[in-house]
């Protein structure tokens, strides 16, 4: 979403120009939706509304000499979207479907699209359909991503048998440094099809992005309290059971034994095609708030509300795409800030994979590092993933378990080194147990972490090079690689 000064600048600059919109005046600053500790200033903010404008835009940068970053709903926390004095590019005007495969459910969009718009459009389009195709994942916690952000993210969903994205993913196109728009596919420029998904946007400017989508289903949702030392065999039982989705969100009240050991165990379970639809109670963006407030000031009974509620919802339906909505406040900190006062302080959230026999043991220890550490866990998941084979930066190396953690970080050096201190702490837990960390939060993790997870880092940036010699698509997210692996 574009903040108010923001909107009423590009407001004015779509008045003024009719192609490409560019703040050439005053200075452009830029910063993440959830943690709000990214900003930056870039040299001009531009807001394409075709393909072509995105071409015309890697062509003239060329030309000039300049780098390119690109942003999407600028969620990601590590400066991946941003780069100081570049030209960053605001893909979230390119919003359309472009085409619908009804036969095949293939759905083909522009990249900057955020899901509600693409749910909406082919729920409209196949609204009498005895058929009907749906998503098969996307992120949980918040709704407004763009495709292209999650592409170059590959994230995921909660999906109990699901792989990454990139298993959804039949087809894109990229604009390369060139300014060239070159079809990616298993079959078509495979390499830069596996090094573009997962990349951070370091190897072009995604224009379009073609989905595969599976058939909608009913779903019921069964919720139960249970403790984390049962959570693998509930996992397993759930997916014998064939059920789809699910997770476990834990306790976050430090001061109870139950902290990172108890939690909110809910799983989606088709049902019959004829079966009604009923989800009388949801949670909106209010609900959400207060629930955030209660975690920020009295986390005991946070989760005692957030348990009560799931466990009413118990035995609602769902369908299995619109289920995946969630709701969420791009400015909750400050609507918090203005309730409760205090410093100033936002959320910073971190994903750590761990092999799933080991998830207990590392829910145990991972309690007790963020209690010597004096930590606050504003809330927290578990997940599944299953192996990704095919991106290159792949982070789900193996069936893993995914633990994230929202972390309380107040805006001081100090606030945020407290947060990265246990961050890395946690990514130590996870590497003793052959895990992994996700590299789209933040990039806190110490040079020996990165190699340790990503061993192939480095031959990643050798690879962007390869593809982008003159390093026109640029972060301060790589930059920061950059210059570790130069000196490593
Ligand atoms: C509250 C919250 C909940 C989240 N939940 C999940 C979750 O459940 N699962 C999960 O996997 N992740 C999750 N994330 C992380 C999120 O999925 C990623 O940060 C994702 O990239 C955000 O998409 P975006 O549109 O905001 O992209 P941005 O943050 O704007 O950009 C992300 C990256 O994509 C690149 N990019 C964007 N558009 C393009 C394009 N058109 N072409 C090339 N590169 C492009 C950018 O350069 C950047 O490197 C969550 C984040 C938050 C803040």
């Amino acid at each position: 979403m574009l903040t108010r000064r923001e909107f009423i600048r590009t407001a004015a600059l779509f008045a003024l120009a009719p192609r490409i919109l560019a703040e050439r005046e005053r200075e452009v600053w830029v910063n993440d939706v959830h943690s709000q500790l990214n900003r930056t200033r870039v040299r001009e903010l531009l807001v394409p509304r075709t393909r072509d404008e995105l071409a015309e835009i890697v062509r003239s940068a060329s030309q000039k000499g300049l780098p390119i970053s690109i942003s999407g709903c600028r969620h990601s926390m590590g400066g991946q979207q941003f780069a100081a004095d570049s030209i960053c590019v605001d893909t979230r005007s390119l919003g359309r479907v472009i085409s619908f495969d009804q036969e095949r459910g293939l759905i083909e969009v522009e990249a900057g699209i955020q899901w509600p718009e693409l749910i909406r459009t082919y729920l409209d389009a196949q609204r009498d359909n005895a058929k009907q195709w749906g998503i098969a994942q996307k992120q949980t916690g918040a709704d407004t991503f763009t495709l292209g952000g999650s592409l170059s993210s590959n994230v995921h969903g909660r999906g109990l048998e699901m792989k990454p994205l990139i298993s959804n993913i039949e087809s894109f196109t990229l604009i390369n440094a060139d300014g060239k728009s070159i079809r990616c596919s298993r079959d078509e420029n495979n390499e830069l099809f596996r090094l573009a998904i997962g990349g951070y946007g370091l190897f072009g400017l995604i224009g379009s992005v073609t989905l595969w989508l599976v058939p909608r289903q009913k779903l019921r949702r069964i919720v139960e309290i249970i403790r984390a030392g049962d959570l693998p065999k509930r996992f397993e039982e759930r997916i014998a059971e064939n059920f789809l989705y699910g997770d476990f969100q834990f306790s976050v009240d430090e001061k109870s034994p139950d902290f990172l050991q108890r939690g909110v165990f809910s799983c989606y379970q088709p049902i019959d095609k004829h079966e009604p639809i009923v989800a009388k109670k949801e949670l909106r963006d209010d609900d959400w708030l207060d629930l955030l407030r209660l975690s920020y000031t009295d986390r005991e009974k946070a989760f005692q509300r957030y348990s009560d509620y799931y466990l009413s919802t118990s035995g609602q339906t769902y369908w299995s795409d619109t289920s995946q909505l969630s709701a969420y406040l791009p400015n909750y900190a400050k609507k918090l800030r203005d309730q409760i006062g205090g410093e100033e302080s936002s959320l910073i959230i971190t994903e750590i994979y761990v092999p799933r026999d080991a998830l207990s043991n590392f829910l145990a220890e991972a309690a007790e590092l963020l209690h010597s550490n004096r930590t606050i866990v504003i809330y927290g998941t578990v997940r599944l993933i299953e192996k990704d084979d095919e991106s290159f930066l792949a982070w789900a190396k193996q069936p893993y378990a995914c633990v994230i953690f929202n972390l309380l970080t107040v805006h001081t050096p100090g606030g945020i080194e407290a947060s990265a201190r246990s961050f890395r702490g946690l990514i130590d837990l996870a590497i003793a147990r052959g895990g992994s960390y996700y590299l789209t939060y933040h990039k806190f993790a110490k040079p020996e972490q990165v190699m340790a997870c990503y061993p192939q880092f480095k031959q990643f940036l050798d690879l962007k090079r390869k593809y982008d010699p003159a390093e026109r698509f640029q972060s301060d997210w790589y930059r920061y690689y950059r210059k570790l692996f130069a000196s490593s």
